[in-house]
C-alpha cells in the first residue's frame, strides 16, 4: 500500500506545523481508492499564524533586491528539477495522473515558472514621464500578502504558477491547496525555503472551502488568486470585492475546437485527444466541444476510434500507462452522471461510456457524436474524459455556435487555410486560442479566460501587472500656482 503521509499538515513561517484540532482530511490515491495520508484542516489559530507570518515575512522579502529574490526562486527551480522524479511520484499519488504525464508536465512546469519569474524579478521597474520642467516617476510596488487557492488537477503547477510571480514581485503568499490534493504544495514550500526563502514568505495551509473563505476576507490580505470552478469563483470574487481586494480568477470552461474540412485529419485528431483525454480530461482549457465540418465527420470519427485503441489504462506509477483515473469517487460519479445524460438526451455514444473494471476511479475515454447545442453535455463543464462531437456546415454558423456559451477560457481551430485560421481566432470569445494545436501553456505566454472563465492572466509578463500596483510620484520643479 502507498504511504504519502507528509511531515505535518501545514507549512508556516519556514517550518512544518500541525494542529490536530483541525478536522481530518483524508488523501485518497485515486488508482486504488485507499487512504495514503491523513491531514488536518487549518483551525482559526493556524490561519492566523499563517497570515501573521506572511505579513511579517513580506516586509523582509520586499526589502531585498529583485536580483536577490530572483536568485532564490531560480535556485528553487533547480532543486525541483533535481528532484523531478520524486515530486512526480508524489503528484501521481496526489492526483492519480499517470507518471508518464507528471514526469514532464507538473514539477517541470512549476520549475519553469520559478525560473521565468526569478529571471524577471530584477527587471521590474517603474517609469519616468517628463512634463516640461516637472516630471513624474512611478514605483512598481508589491501588493502585500497574497492568498492562492488551488484546484485539484495540477497541485504542484498551481502552487508555483501563483507563488512564482507573487514572490518575484515582492509579495508573500498563503497558499491553500484543494482538499482533494493536499500533498504537493507542501513540497513546493519546503523547497523554496531550502533555496533560501525567508521564513513566512510562502506558507501552505490545508482546508476545505471555509478555510479558503476565511483567508479571502482577512483584512491582512491584499489579493486573492483562485483556480477553481465558476460557482466558487463567483463567491470568492464577491467576497474579495467587498474589501476591494485584487483578484485573479482562473475558472472553468467549455471550450470549442473547430476542425475544418481542409485540416490535416490526423493532426486534428491528435489535438482533440490531447484536448480531451490528457489528465483523464481534468483540464480546465479542454476543447470539449469538437465541431467537425460535415464532409469529414465520418473520416474524423473513424480515425479517432482507431487512435483510442492506444489508450493504456493501468497503474499510474507504471510509465507505460497513459490514461489514469478520475481524482475522486465524487468526480467519477459526476462524470458518469453526465455520460448518462448524454445518452438520455439522444447523443450517439461512439466510444467508452463506462467505468473500467478495476479498482480506483477509472472511466473509459468517452466520445459522443451527433451532439446538439442544447444538450447538457454541450453546455456544462464535465471535467472528465468526455468528448462531444458536433457537425457544422459553414464558418459563419460554427463561429456563432462556438461563442454561444457563458465560458471563454480557450478555443482552437484546425485548418490549412492561413487567412481563415487568423479570422477564426479573431472571432473567438476566449482568452487563450490555438491554431493547429491545443492545450499548450508555456510560462512565457499569458494564460487565462474571458467571460465567466476568469479575470486576469497567469504566466508571462502579464502576471506582473496582477501582482503589483503602480505608485505615481509627481515632482514639481517650480513653485505651486494656487488659485488664490
Ligand atoms: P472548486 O471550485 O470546487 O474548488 C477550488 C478551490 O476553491 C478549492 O481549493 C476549494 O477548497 C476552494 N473553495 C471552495 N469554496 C470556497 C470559498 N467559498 N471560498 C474560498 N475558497 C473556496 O474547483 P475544483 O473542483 O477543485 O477544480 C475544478 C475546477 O477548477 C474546474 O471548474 C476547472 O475548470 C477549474 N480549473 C481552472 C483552471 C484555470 O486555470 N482556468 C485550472 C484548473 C482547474
Amino acid at each position: 500500500m502507498q504511504n504519502a503521509q507528509p511531515t505535518s499538515s501545514h507549512f508556516i513561517n519556514g517550518a512544518y506545523v500541525e494542529d490536530a484540532e483541525g478536522a481530518p482530511i483524508e488523501c485518497i490515491y485515486p488508482a486504488t481508492g485507499k487512504v495514503i495520508a491523513t491531514l488536518h484542516e487549518a483551525t482559526p489559530a493556524i490561519i492566523d499564524q499563517a497570515l501573521s507570518a506572511a505579513h511579517a515575512g513580506q516586509k523582509i522579502w520586499a526589502a531585498m533586491t529583485g536580483t536577490e529574490r530572483g536568485r532564490i526562486l531560480r535556485r528553487a527551480a533547480d532543486i525541483i528539477r533535481d528532484r523531478n522524479c520524486e515530486l512526480s511520484i508524489l503528484e501521481t499519488l496526489d492526483t492519480g495522473k499517470p507518471l508518464q504525464e507528471t514526469l514532464v508536465a507538473d514539477a517541470t512546469s512549476g520549475a519553469d515558472a520559478l525560473e521565468y519569474f526569478g529571471g524577471l524579478a530584477a527587471t521590474l521597474t517603474g517609469e519616468h514621464i517628463q512634463l516640461g520642467q516637472d516630471w513624474v516617476y512611478t514605483i512598481r510596488e508589491p501588493l502585500g500578502v497574497c492568498v492562492g487557492i488551488g484546484a485539484w488537477n495540477y497541485p504542484t503547477q498551481i502552487a508555483c504558477w501563483k507563488g512564482a510571480p507573487a514572490l518575484a514581485c515582492g509579495n508573500s503568499m498563503v497558499f491553500k491547496p484543494s482538499e482533494t490534493t493536499p500533498l504537493c504544495a507542501l513540497k513546493v514550500a519546503e523547497i523554496l525555503h531550502e533555496a533560501g526563502l525567508p521564513a513566512g514568505v510562502y506558507n501552505v495551509v490545508q482546508g476545505r472551502g471555509a478555510v479558503g473563505a476565511s483567508l479571502v476576507t482577512d483584512p491582512r490580505v491584499a489579493k486573492v488568486s483562485l483556480t477553481g470552478s465558476v460557482p466558487t469563483g463567483r463567491k470568492v470574487y464577491a467576497a474579495a470585492a467587498e474589501r476591494m481586494k485584487h483578484v485573479t480568477m482562473e475558472l472553468g470552461g467549455k471550450s470549442p475546437l473547430i476542425v475544418f474540412e481542409d485540416a490535416d485529419i490526423d493532426n486534428a485528431v491528435s489535438g482533440a485527444i490531447l484536448g480531451n483525454f490528457y489528465s483523464s480530461g481534468q483540464v480546465c482549457s479542454n476543447g470539449t466541444r469538437v465541431f467537425v465540418q460535415k464532409d469529414i465527420k465520418a473520416a474524423f470519427l473513424k480515425r479517432l476510434k482507431e487512435r483510442l485503441q492506444g489508450a493504456v489504462m493501468g497503474d499510474p506509477l507504471d510509465e507505460a500507462t497513459n490514461f489514469g483515473p478520475m481524482v475522486s469517487a465524487d468526480q467519477m460519479n459526476i462524470v458518469l452522471g453526465y455520460i448518462n445524460k448524454g445518452t438520455d438526451e439522444g447523443a450517439t455514444l461512439v466510444a467508452g461510456g463506462k467505468m473500467a473494471e478495476r479498482d480506483g476511479f477509472f472511466i473509459e475515454p468517452t466520445v459522443f457524436a451527433d451532439v446538439t447545442d442544447d444538450m447538457t453535455i454541450a453546455r456544462e463543464e464535465i471535467f472528465g474524459p468526455v468528448m462531444a462531437v458536433f457537425d457544422f456546415d459553414t464558418e459563419e454558423e460554427v463561429m456563432a455556435r462556438a461563442n454561444d456559451t457563458e465560458f471563454g477560457l480557450a478555443a482552437g481551430v484546425f485548418t490549412n487555410d492561413l487567412t481563415r485560421a487568423h479570422r477564426v481566432v479573431a472571432g473567438f470569445e476566449a482568452g487563450t486560442c490555438y491554431i493547429n494545436t491545443y492545450n499548450l501553456a508555456p510560462v512565457e505566454a499569458p494564460f487565462g479566460g474571458s467571460k465567466a472563465s476568469g479575470v486576469g492572466r497567469e504566466n508571462s509578463k502579464e502576471a506582473i501587472n496582477h501582482y503589483t500596483e503602480v505608485k505615481t510620484v509627481y515632482v514639481a520643479m517650480t513653485p505651486v500656482e494656487a488659485q488664490f
